[in-house]
């Protein structure tokens, strides 16, 4: 459900990040925004309630690219809440932020300190929330905002 366009990490200048859950980023999009943004909450519920009801398959929903799990694995911070498709505690938040002088698949954010650096350019990014259960693959958009531009 969420498509990061991106084959391979070449152009993020990422390489492999250290799994040290006290290194990952604790801002929430809503803390470095300059607009209200856009909550997908509904479109989610309204997607679970289609698989409920048998209009989407379990294989429509849970079709995590291998990039975005690998991006859970690395640049995740842990939900609060179950994955709503396998109900494991293995879901997760992944940040991505597209924008000028960022890669064109988005750059996953995993610090503090690099939000705030791209929450102080001039130009406007977007950030985007994505939950990801690497358990079952299951992904969806949670919240996009604009920052930066100030
Ligand atoms: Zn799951």
């Amino acid at each position: 459900m969420f498509d990061t366009a991106g084959r391979g990490d070449s152009g993020s200048g990422g390489g492999v990040r250290s799994p040290n859950m006290t290194a990952r980023t604790k801002l929430g999009l809503q803390q470095v925004a300059t607009s209200g943004g856009i909550d997908y909450r509904l479109a989610r519920e309204a997607t679970l309630a289609a698989f409920r009801n048998g209009d989407l398959s379990r294989e429509q929903l849970c079709d995590a690219q291998r990039e975005l799990i690998r991006n859970a694995e690395f640049c995740g911070t842990p939900a609060s809440r179950d994955c709503p498709m396998c109900e494991q505690p293995t879901l997760v938040e992944v940040t991505y932020v597209f924008g000028p002088r960022l890669p064109k698949h988005g750059r996953c954010v995993t610090s503090d300190r690099e939000m705030h650096r791209i929450a102080s350019r001039k130009s406007v990014s977007t950030g985007y929330v994505v939950e990801v259960c690497p358990a079952c693959r299951w992904n969806h958009l949670t919240e996009s905002r604009a920052i930066g531009g100030t």
